[in-house]
């Protein structure tokens, strides 16, 4: 039997008494290794490590902060196959998945070890001094982002690499210069022990202080909540269901000291399909919407869980398109007992409504915790009188909304509430017809998708990964990307401080050669004095 134990800081350490079990998701049987549930005492060290660690990592300079970054990648890229076997047998994503989001993962962590090394993302601003300005003169202020302090991490059960331990919330965090604790996802717990042992070994060889990265084992609610309402924890990210992500914030907001929550929670992500688009392309749609809901079995924030189309008055054929598109799809293993159980609980419960039916079911009862696909088709009246359908049901299934008017598509439209993405299929004259449902969608949701899906979020410096609540808890940053940085910042600036105290981003010379903002004018010279 292996053990596992918590990573704190630079040592390894478990001395509580009550374990759990990385479980096989196909067979429901333990696997050969298990894990201590973390104690109080043990949480309370790995905090006080972090704020300790915070004083001297929040001033290593950007090249500093790359290199561990960038070692992180290496030390990840290392583990070779161990890894993807080991995440394999805990979560039954198939191998070249879980290869993918291993090169996801480490592309990640050096596309903010790059934005680190360029150093604009500090947002330096200087207004210089105007002793001579009437009636009063104006004081010399320079302005920059600074780290908030140790982030606690919730790793995602979805994505056990690019959400997880080194996922893009513990990569944003230690870019940003604060230290990590991050809560292990109990779905998939070695994996989590493999990736934090190579955080441990990157924070080792680049010389970064003990305590800036933990991992901790835990099942059940207490550790969470412990890391979230402990002082020394500035901010929390999470990637979840709506209950956890909502318990979390309400325990940050009602602390004495109240810190942002960045909770992720899912979503419908709504797919609007227009009349012109759905008479040329229908079958095309159909296709490519029925391989994005069964992506991974269904089992991604952007899984497309609502379709509507407005029926074109004649002919409609579009649901049979649909139902050859869909019965060609597979289902497959879902990651935890629990999904799957929820899984078939929603579609069954969706069923009793009486304006619910079922389009189509795929492929086959293999057993196992296997899901299958389903399609489910409602109208107007059916989706405004169940709130339910307005819900994420985590897995390969969707809802088909025909809408006999373009009233009806808008009203449907104006009743959703906030979502990750919202996807329109139109042709230009389409999308000048419905301009106002763009209007719409554009207060519902983080990012619209214009004739594609919305699975497969890239990581890269204009994607936004967010969205009005209750998709997530603040609607004002995106998880995934470059701006990720912003979340685990706040600024501040500096009134007639002295030249050599400074930091460097703001100094009069740019040694650093960044953007920087001086007089409001944006340019990489040095202040003028
Ligand atoms: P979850 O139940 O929200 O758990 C996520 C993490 O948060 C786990 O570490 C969990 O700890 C912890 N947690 C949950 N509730 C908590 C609370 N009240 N206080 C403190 N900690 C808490 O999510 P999940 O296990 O990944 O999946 C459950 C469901 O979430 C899925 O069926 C799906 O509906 C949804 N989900 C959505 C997304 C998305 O991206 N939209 C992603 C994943 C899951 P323990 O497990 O140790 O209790």
């Amino acid at each position: 039997m292996i053990e596992g134990k918590h990573i704190i800081g630079f040592e390894q350490i478990a001395k509580g008494e009550s374990c759990f079990y990385a479980v096989d998701p196909v067979t429901g049987n333990k696997l050969d290794h298990r894990f201590y549930n973390v104690t109080t005492d043990e949480i309370n060290y790995a905090i006080s490590k972090a704020v300790s660690a915070f004083v001297l990592y929040r001033k290593k300079s950007g090249v500093e902060k790359a290199a561990f970054l960038e070692c992180i990648a290496d030390e990840i890229i290392a583990l070779g196959d161990e890894l993807i076997n080991c995440c394999n047998a805990e979560t039954a994503l198939p191998k070249a998945r879980l290869e993918g989001e291993r090169t996801r993962t480490i592309n990640q962590a050096k596309l903010f070890a790059a934005l680190l090394k360029e150093g604009s993302w500090v947002d330096a601003r200087i207004d210089t001094a105007l002793p001579h300005r009437q009636p009063i003169a104006r004081p010399d202020i320079r302005y920059m982002q600074i780290a908030l302090g140790p982030v606690t991490v919730f790793g995602a059960s979805n994505f056990p690499l690019a959400f997880s331990v080194a996922g893009g919330d513990t990569i944003a965090a230690l870019a940003a210069g604060c230290p990590v604790i991050c809560k292990a996802h109990p779905a998939h717990p070695a994996t989590a022990e493999l990736v934090a042992k190579a955080i441990q070994a990157a924070a080792i060889k680049t010389n970064m202080p003990d305590g800036v990265f933990s991992l901790l084992f835990a099942e059940g609610i207490s550790a969470g909540l412990q890391l979230v309402q402990h002082p020394g924890v500035k901010a929390v990210a999470f990637t979840g269901s709506f209950k956890g992500g909502k318990a979390l914030f309400d325990a940050a907001a009602a602390r004495e000291e109240p810190i942002p929550v960045y909770a992720e929670m899912g979503s419908i992500n709504p797919v609007f399909v227009l009349p012109e688009a759905l008479e040329k392309y229908g079958e095309k749609i159909a296709t490519g919407f029925s391989n994005s809901v069964t992506l991974g079995v269904g089992q991604f924030c952007t899984n497309p869980g609502m379709l509507v189309y407005k029926n074109a008055g004649k002919q409609n054929n579009f649901d049979d398109q649909l139902k050859n598109a869909f019965q060609n799809t597979t289902g497959g293993v879902m990651l935890t007992q629990n999904m799957y159980d929820n899984y078939n609980a929603g579609v069954a419960n969706r069923l009793t409504n009486k304006d619910v039916v079922l389009l189509v079911k795929s492929g086959t009862d293999a057993g196992g915790n296997t899901a299958n696909p389903v399609l489910l088709k409602t109208n107007f009246i059916g989706l405004k009188n169940d709130l339910c359908l307005n819900e994420e049901l985590f897995g390969p299934a969707s809802l088909v909304v025909e809408a006999i008017s373009k009233n009806e598509m808008m009203a449907i439209a104006e009743n959703l509430s906030g979502h990750l993405t919202a996807t329109i299929h139109g042709t230009e004259n389409d999308l000048i017809g419905y301009k106002d449902l763009l209007d719409i969608l554009e207060q519902k949701v983080g990012r619209i998708v214009i004739n594609g899906f919305p699975t497969g979020v890239e990581v890269c410096t204009a994607m936004v990964h967010g969205g009005p609540y209750p998709a997530t808890t603040d609607a004002r940053s995106t998880s995934v990307g470059t701006a990720a940085i912003n979340r685990f910042t706040r600024p501040v600036c500096y009134q007639d401080m002295f030249q050599h105290l400074l930091p460097e981003e703001l100094k009069n010379e740019n040694k650093l050669n960044i953007w920087r903002q001086i007089n409001g004018v944006q340019t990489q010279s040095d202040v003028e004095m």
